[in-house]
């Protein structure tokens, strides 16, 4: 960290999410409060203050960006009213645009979610998790990781009818699809 420091970085990031990054003063009320910060490389706290420092490999390159959950509890408690999730969002098209690979599982979960509501105009659980596992076939390590437990519950819910087994198509489907060629989600990368 350091050599490649981008005093631009913190502008670009205020300016991109429309939160104020640059009133943080590291209280960490954010990072105490986050339910999934015990699980990312870099704390809410942290990120924010390596945005300020221009440190923008260390941000758009950790896996935290990937892992926030968009629960909003962070900006409830920050004292300077900064909404860290609509940072996180603008934060995930920088590092997609810039060409950082994503956090694969969370990347494969998006991306099937939106092939979903594509497809049938809204989610279809079964489809939309059978594309999951197989956008991570090419990562046997995270393929494999629950995958007979998941079938188990998969299994359990369809026999039950919590989920459909087959797929419907919602009436207005042409005005969904159309969503999606005014607001890109973007290109497909490469994990
Ligand atoms: S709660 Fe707000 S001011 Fe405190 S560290 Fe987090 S973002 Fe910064
Ligand atoms: S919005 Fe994101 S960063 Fe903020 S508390 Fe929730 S998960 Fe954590």
């Amino acid at each position: 960290m350091g050599a490649s420091r981008d005093l631009s970085f913190a502008e670009m990031v205020q300016e991109q999410s429309g939160e104020p990054v640059q009133r943080c003063y590291f209280c960490q009320k954010c990072t105490a409060g986050c339910p999934v910060a015990y699980a990312m490389d870099v704390k809410p706290a942290q990120l924010l203050r390596l945005i300020q420092l221009g440190e923008k490999e260390a941000v758009l390159g950790s896996s935290a960006i990937w892992l926030c959950v968009n629960c909003q509890t962070c900006g409830a408690r920050c004292p300077n009213q900064i909404y860290l999730a609509g940072m996180y969002d603008a934060l995930r098209q920088m590092a997609l645009g810039e060409g950082y690979a994503p956090e694969p599982s969370v990347y494969a979960l998006h991306r099937s979610f939106l092939d979903s509501i594509k497809m049938w105009g809204r989610v279809h659980e079964l489809t939309m998790l059978m594309e999951y596992k197989m956008r991570l076939l090419p990562k046997p390590a995270i393929f494999f990781d629950g995958l007979v437990s998941d079938l188990m519950m998969g299994g359990g819910l369809i026999a039950k009818g919590k989920i459909s087994f087959v797929p419907e198509r919602v009436k207005r489907l042409k005005e969904v699809r159309r969503l999606y060629e005014t607001n890109s989600p973007g290109t497909e990368v490469e994990p």
